[in-house]
């Protein structure tokens, strides 16, 4: 039988190139290292607090300074409200000629405590705390799922109590139990799957013991109470305050029998925030021409709106003192000539095709773990509703960039034409006048409490990240 040669494909077509076959091995080394310490990052920054306290401490150690308490320096950040920031490396051109930025988010889904959260269930005789959830949750995932307690509390007499309850291993942890199985036929299974759990039911079980006196009339909320007393020096009041999140009691780790991906909570956005925070130091010792600038927003989850999102003045702002520290006149003219010549990298996790869900992808245009940086050209949904859509000629430049680089890049959008869809900050910036462009690492199971990414495309994220930083 005559043998038949494979087709070939033609040398005018384009392929996506998977990592584990053609990076180098050193590349490819690399990236299995790079992911150590991310998932460390994971495990210490659960909020959006946690992650400014945590980039304010790294980034003194790099020597950088706050810029409202330093002048002089060529690197320097300003945190906004404890939940927002920015970071920058100072350019030899002045910043009215346009800047580089990446743009990350560091909120993610989880659920709140209410203000007013603890009370006796009559019931059982248990205290309960009521929550109220934020972003786009499913809510099935978060019961019977072990919960952390992060936040803080301010007391009427001004001081700041940190909460973090239940990620040591000696700490209990919380839980929403979930319905058993045996008695979910009516209240679950004949429910639509968005419906079979009622945000009135995630409901959380704080304590169980009582106050022993038998005076109290709520002996349970009562020893809740003092137990709360006893140990942070609080009163039910102090929670009509308080910002209190549950968050997954989970610690990131590898994944897959080769340990190549990373499983972990808030990988949504903080994989990007993380490549970016990491590739502005990695660029540290550049000379560059434009400055570099990572901006963390807050908000993104449920609309970027208030004082710490995106639509906030804050990134106008810090450009703005940015100009004034750099002797540059910040006039509104000026400043506006600083984003409308400025390139910005939408840095924001993606959708990436699931093997059990391939339908709702349309493989060609959808991002596949492992083949690199997800570059999105456009976000929104239906007829490109709500979407930024980056010019192709900024969309070229970036791509060349990566290519030049040797950043493993894929394109894709989130999901089938008229499947869902969403989208990320990169509007917003853009309605300033900046290029933008939405690119960063797929994601599968995004949203959920373990999400799943490839240390391939994190990589891949944090070296175009630092590539675009830097150029010109
Ligand atoms: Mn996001
Ligand atoms: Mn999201």
């Amino acid at each position: 039988m005559k043998k038949t040669k494979a087709p070939k494909k033609s040398e005018f077509a384009y392929e996506r190139k998977n990592f584990w076959k053609d990076a180098p091995v050193a590349e490819q080394k690399d990236a299995m290292e790079y992911a150590i310490a991310y998932k460390e990052f994971l495990n210490q920054a659960k909020t959006e607090r946690e992650v400014t306290a945590w980039t304010e401490k790294l980034l003194k150690k790099h020597k950088f300074v706050d810029i409202h308490k330093k002048a002089g320096a060529k690197k320097v950040y300003s945190i906004f409200r404890e939940k927002t920031m920015a970071i920058a490396i100072l350019g030899s051109e002045p910043l009215s000629e346009g800047f580089n930025m990446v743009a990350a988010h560091i909120d993610s889904p989880r659920i709140d405590l209410k203000q007013n959260p603890l009370y006796e269930d009559g019931n059982t005789k248990m205290a309960c705390m009521r929550t109220h959830y934020y972003g786009g949750i499913k809510k099935y995932q978060w019961v019977s799922t072990p919960l952390a307690l992060h936040g803080v509390i301010v007391k009427q007499d001004g001081s700041v109590l940190n909460i973090s309850i239940g990620e040591k291993d000696d700490e209990p942890v919380f839980i929403i139990p979930d319905l058993l199985p045996h008695l979910a036929a009516k209240e679950q299974y004949s429910k639509n799957l968005s419906d079979a759990i009622d945000a009135s039911k995630l409901n959380l079980v704080f304590s169980g013991m009582v106050e022993p006196s038998g005076e109290e009339k709520e002996a349970a909320k009562a020893f809740a109470l003092k137990a709360l007393n006893t140990v942070y020096g609080i009163t039910e009041a102090d929670f009509l305050s308080a910002e209190l999140q549950l968050v997954p009691a989970i610690k990131s780790r590898d994944a897959g029998l080769d340990s190549s991906m990373v499983v972990g909570y808030g990988q949504d956005d903080r994989v990007c925030a993380y490549t970016g925070i990491t590739a502005l130091l990695a660029n540290q010792d550049q000379k560059p021409k434009r400055s570099m600038i990572v901006y963390l927003s807050d908000k993104e989850e449920v609309g970027s709106q208030g004082a710490t999102g995106a639509h906030s003045v804050f990134i106008q702002d810090f450009v703005s003192d940015l100009m004034a520290y750099n002797n540059e006149d910040n006039n509104s003219a000026n400043l506006r000539k600083a984003f409308i010549n400025s390139y910005i990298l939408s840095a924001d996790v993606t959708a990436a095709m699931d093997p059990n869900y391939p339908n709702v992808h349309e493989k060609e245009n959808a991002v596949i773990l492992n083949f690199g940086i997800g570059v999105s050209k456009f976000t929104g949904s239906r007829g490109k509703y709500g979407c930024n859509d980056a010019d192709a000629e900024f969309a070229a430049k970036v791509l060349k960039l990566f290519t030049e680089a040797g950043v493993f890049w894929q394109t894709g959008e989130l999901g089938k034409v008229d499947e869902g869809g969403g989208g990320t900050i990169a509007y917003i910036l853009a309605n300033l006048g900046a290029r933008v462009i939405d690119c960063g690492v797929g994601i599968m199971g995004m949203h959920s409490l373990y999400e799943l990414s490839s240390k391939a495309d994190i990589y891949s994220t944090y070296k175009g990240y630092k590539a675009f930083l830097v150029n010109k």
